[in-house]
């Protein structure tokens, strides 16, 4: 049988996304592994000059959605957003944006800087939160209160009607019921979207060696399920819904930019460490902001790696990336769109994660079952590793 049977570049649509790095912020939190610069607002000038020119070379390419992450946006005084956002303009038309979010830190946000946000055509705010508890919010070297968080948000709601908060769970020492009550107080808020993450200990970060030398610990692995089952249950609870593994939304708020990502459908990045998808070509520009700075001031390209993705290994990953969407991945659709026999060429993993009750298949419609929601890394990395070997 023949499983792949087209050429895959008919595959690569244009992007119709992108993301924008901002590296700056106060102070490193201690489980912070992005490429990020703290306390070098000295350098903001040269970095606006150097991501517009990033950008000016994609030639002003149509887009839905455009994405402002860190680091943290916001950290930018509204003088340097504006400077920023006004290049941004030229290079986009940012009118045409259906989803344009701003990161942000509930430390940097008035008024001021919500209006000038608005006024350049944001229409989405991701607020770094990560708890509301004081003791938390200390462990993890967060620069804000859990008072300052929720008046962040309620001033914030008063402008955007499409808000998000990231929690983070698991930290040093936390119980199930003081997340249930972080989860409590993230629902009452005037929010549409919530994405809660485990804490990782990332080697090179510093809960990395704290955690080496045995000066902090990791909770167990058991409340660390716990946990992630009292989220599903309180967002249940609430109306969000369940629709990736992280991340729960309630009326009709999905991050339509992850969703690009998810779905494979190809994105635009700019900064240090910015991560593309262009044209079947995944590439990273070098992580460090010093370097990208040198290298676009000496009109050198700050692409650090490129690697040209074959069909199947495209294949895997849509697999892999679509089954932690919630929803049905609907595998004879998939095979229309690549011109392959994905059931076939991925069927170990398949029949695999079927005996271990991880995901359920209906006519090639696959679905990860309610324990495979607690597995869903394992299941997409036997999709990822199958495509290694065929
Ligand atoms: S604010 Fe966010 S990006 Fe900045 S150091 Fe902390 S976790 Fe990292």
């Amino acid at each position: 049988m023949d499983l792949v049977s087209n050429h895959p570049d008919a595959r690569w649509a244009k992007p119709r996304s992108a993301y924008i790095h901002i590296p700056f912020c106060r102070h490193r939190c201690g489980y912070c592994n992005f490429s990020v610069v703290a306390d070098r607002d000295d350098l903001i000038d040269r970095y606006v000059k150097a991501i517009t020119e990033e950008l000016d070379s994609l030639k002003r390419p149509l887009l839905d959605t455009l994405f402002l992450g860190g680091g943290t946006p916001t950290h930018l005084s509204n003088s340097h957003l504006n400077k920023l956002l006004e290049s941004l303009n030229q290079l986009f038309d940012l009118n045409e944006l259906t989803e344009f979010s701003v990161e942000a830190n509930p430390e940097d946000i008035d008024q001021e800087k919500l209006d000038c946000l608005q006024s350049w055509g944001v229409n989405r705010i991701s607020f770094g939160i990560q708890s509301f508890r004081a003791e938390k919010l200390n462990t993890l070297q967060r620069n804000h209160t859990g008072k300052e968080a929720v008046a962040a948000i309620e001033l914030a709601a008063k402008i955007f009607n499409n808000l998000s908060i990231d929690l983070i769970f698991g930290a040093p020492g936390e119980t199930t019921s003081q997340w249930e009550a972080d989860l409590e107080t993230a629902l009452a808020l005037p929010i549409q979207h919530l994405s809660t993450y485990a804490l990782t200990y990332e080697k090179g970060t510093q809960f990395w060696n704290q955690r080496r030398h045995g000066a902090i610990k990791p909770v167990d692995e058991q409340t660390e399920v716990e946990m992630y089952q009292a989220a599903l249950h309180q967002c249940g609870e609430k109306g969000f819904r369940h629709y990736e593994i992280s991340s729960f939304e309630k009326d009709n708020h999905r991050c339509l930019h992850n969703m690009a990502y998810w779905k494979g459908e190809g994105w635009y990045a700019a900064g240090p460490g910015a991560a593309r998808f262009v044209d079947g070509f995944r590439e990273v520009n070098h992580r460090s902001t010093f370097t990208y700075l040198r290298r676009m001031e000496k009109g050198i390209p700050p692409t650090e790696e490129s690697e040209s993705i074959d069909p199947i290994q495209y294949a895997s990953e849509r697999i892999a990336f679509g089954i932690r969407l919630i929803e049905v991945i609907c595998l004879p659709s998939l095979n229309r769109q690549l011109g392959m026999e994905t059931y076939h060429l991925f069927s170990k993993a398949i029949l695999r994660s079927i005996q271990d009750g991880l995901i359920e298949d209906s006519a090639g419609h696959l679905k990860l079952t309610r324990k495979g929601i607690l597995f869903a890394d394992t299941v997409a990395q036997r999709f990822l590793d199958s495509s290694a070997v065929i």
